[in-house]
This record gives structure tokens, sequence and C-alpha cells, in this order.
């Protein structure tokens, strides 16, 4: 059964954007830019946000991505209008909702929250909370509107049901349901899928998606899990210690991550300490360009667990299997390379078939490997 079924086009829905997509028409919107302006945040000695400048596009969808205590939520706060900032701006089409001119009230601000415990009304039915955000309409109306969101996200057979009976995927679409029906311009979703088992989890995840796409909501999503944030998020936003570390794409992060902390998240890596020379840092795999770092400096060197390519016989480094763990399509190894101090941590098919005590030429891309300065050194 399609998790989101047939919706016939409500005469509501007339003033946004149709989706066009034949699925049947979900809440529609205009799209709206979300701009935060060397936003800052203190809690008395806490100082939760650090001027942060992001700038969202109209209907992107923005994951952020960050250790716990980073300042995600207090970020998704401010722009829903929960929290005031203590400097900084914030502006929805460049309008000035949040900053020394203006505050906004969260509920003039075409903003839809939704919240990783879901927060449902355990008093209301579950139409009665999908409907929650529709005051402004006349009753029979919100009614029409709760229910054909209901029907989107598959749950209109629960309409007269009340919550507790409701598992959490169940309590995750009727939340989505909620947020999204009085066509909120901005959609912020604070760990939406973090409640949810891991297949859950999956299905929601594209659903969701494929609905804020559907409705053009301009999105911010904050998760813990890079993956996630890779799947989700046309862009990604890493925050830490309340400041935000890098914006870009998936791919960008990937291939250019802008530090160390960056680094670890997408990939797992190997992390070597050098000494950089007057040519650059002398390593097994030659000397690597650090234009950035004076010499006599500390670096470290990163290369990808899935960046060394081993052969029985081919070119590269010659070293040996120390260990194998299987780890299903995939096995990591840990592997002695000619010229390492420490053994290698590789990730290789599982059908490549490597034993301990395998002789193995180890081929390593110089250009795949990253350069950071020392972080001990900061
Ligand atoms: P998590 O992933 O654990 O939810 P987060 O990245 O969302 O964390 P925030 O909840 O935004 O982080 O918190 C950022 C910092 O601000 C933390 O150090 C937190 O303790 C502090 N903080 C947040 N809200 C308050 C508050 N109301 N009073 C005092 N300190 C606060």
């Amino acid at each position: 059964m399609p998790l989101f079924s047939e919706v016939p086009p409500s005469p509501a829905a007339d003033n946004g954007v149709a989706s066009g997509n034949g699925k049947g028409r979900a809440a529609a919107t205009f799209a709206a830019r979300l701009t935060f302006e060397n936003v800052t945040r203190d809690y008395d000695a806490t100082q939760a946000l650090a001027g942060v400048d992001l700038d969202i596009a109209p209907a992107e969808i923005v994951c952020l991505l960050g250790p716990s205590g980073c300042g995600k939520t207090t970020l998704l706060r401010i722009a829903a209008g929960i929290e005031k900032p203590t400097a900084g701006r914030v502006l929805i089409n460049g309008l000035e909702v949040a900053g020394p001119a203006r505050f906004v009230a969260p509920e003039d601000r075409g903003v839809g929250l939704m919240f990783q415990d879901f927060a449902l009304f355990p008093h209301l039915t579950i139409l009665g909370n999908v409907a929650f955000g529709l005051k402004a309409l006349p009753k029979a109306e919100a009614r029409r509107e709760a229910l054909a969101a209901l029907k989107r996200v598959g749950l209109a057979h629960l309409a007269d049901a009340y919550p507790h009976i409701l598992s959490g995927g169940q309590q995750q679409r009727v939340a989505l349901a909620r947020a999204i029906v009085p066509r909120p311009a901005v959609m912020l979703m604070d760990e939406p899928f973090s409640g949810l088992d891991v297949q859950l989890r999956d299905a929601m995840q594209e659903e969701t998606l494929s609905l804020l796409r559907e409705t053009r909501a301009t999105s911010v999503i904050v998760t813990h899990n890079p993956e996630e944030a890779m799947r989700i998020g046309d862009r990604i936003a890493v925050m830490r210690a309340g400041r935000l570390v890098q914006a870009g794409s998936a791919e960008a992060l990937y291939h250019e991550p802008a530090d160390l902390f960056v680094a670890r998240l997408f990939s797992e890596i190997n992390e070597i300490g050098y000494r950089v020379g007057s040519a650059g840092i002398d390593t097994p795999i030659g000397v690597l360009r650090a234009p950035s770092l004076a010499a006599g400096t500390r670096a470290t060197v990163c290369i990808r667990e899935r960046g060394v390519h081993l052969s029985r016989n081919g070119a590269g480094l010659s070293g040996r299997v120390l260990d194998v763990k299987f780890l299903g399509d995939v096995a990591r190894l840990e592997v002695g390379v000619e010229g390492f101090d420490k053994a290698l941590k590789v990730r290789a098919r599982e059908s490549e078939g490597w034993a301990r005590g395998d002789e193995v030429r180890a081929q390593i891309d110089p250009a795949s490997a990253l350069v950071f300065p020392d972080e001990s050194q900061k």
C-alpha cells in the first residue's frame, strides 16, 4: 500500500503551487527564502550560537548536522520564533522576523514545526491534532483540509481515533500531516526520524522527502546522522560549538571537507601525524603539498579506509594483512604497509577474500589524501 494515498484536489489548495505529479495534491505553498544573519544566542554563561550565517534558498532542503549541544535545536527554535536571538537577524523572504527592528510571533511567520517526539495532543483525536493549526478556517473547511492531509499520509481511516493507539511510524506521519497542513512556507524539523527503527526510518525519510518536494516548503531538518543528512539534504550545514563549520552539498563536504572534524563525519579515515617540510609533507605515497601550512608545524594526513586498494601483485607499496573483520558486504582490514609506522585500516569488498597473513600491494592515490593542521595546535 502506498504510504501517501491519492487525495482529490481541494478548492482551498488553489492559492498555492500545484504539485503536478499525479499523486494528488498535498498542501501547497509559495517557497520562501530563509536567512540567518550573524545569529547569536547566549544563555547565561553558555553561548549556544556564536554568529551563524546561513542563507537557504526557496524550496531548498538543508540538514543541520552536528554533535549534541552544538546549537542545532536553538537555531531551529529561533527560526520558529520560540526563542529570540541575543544578536543577529532572521529573515523570511528578506523580511526581518527576528532582530533589532522586529519580532514576528511564531504563528505569523508561516513556519511549520515538527519535534523529535512528535508532540501529539493526547486529548485530541488524530483529525483534531491535524486540524489544530487550521483554527483560522471555518470548522468544516478545516476538517476537510485535515482529512485530505491524513489521506495524504495514508491514515484517514484513523481520523477519529486518539494518538495513544498509534505506532511510532504512524505518529510521525500524523505529526507530518499536522505540520504540513497549514501550508507553511518554511518547514522546521527537529530530528524527525530519530525515534523510528531502521527500516521504518528509511521509508519515512523517502516519504517525507517526497512530501517536502511536492509542497516546495523550504526545509531545515536537524539530524545527528551524517548518512541521513547526505540522503535528505540538498545541502548540509555542519555545526560545532555554536558555529557553522561548513555548508555545502554532500559531494562537496565529502571531497573537500573544511577541517578534520567534517572529514571524520563523512568517511572513515586513517589519521597520520607528520611534520611539514619545506617542500611539503614527505609520506610513503609521495610528497603531499600543504601550501597553507608552515614548514616545521605538525599536520594530520588523512587516508580514507576506502581509498586504499589492495591487490596480490599489482602496483603499490608492499604490505601484509594483519587482521580481517567481516562486516557483511565489506571487510575491514588492518594492513601493515611499508613506510607507515602504524597499520592502516582498509575497507575492501568481502568478495576479494583477504585473510590474515596475506602479502599484498597497497595502492593509495596521493590526490585522495586530505591534509589538515594538527588539531592540537589550534
Ligand atoms: P542535541 O543534538 O543534543 O539536541 P543541539 O545541537 O540541538 O543538541 P542545543 O539544544 O541547541 O544543541 O543547545 C546548545 C547549547 O545551549 C547547549 O550547551 C545547551 O545546554 C544550551 N542551552 C540550550 N537551551 C538552553 C536553555 N534554555 N537554557 C540554558 N542553556 C541552554
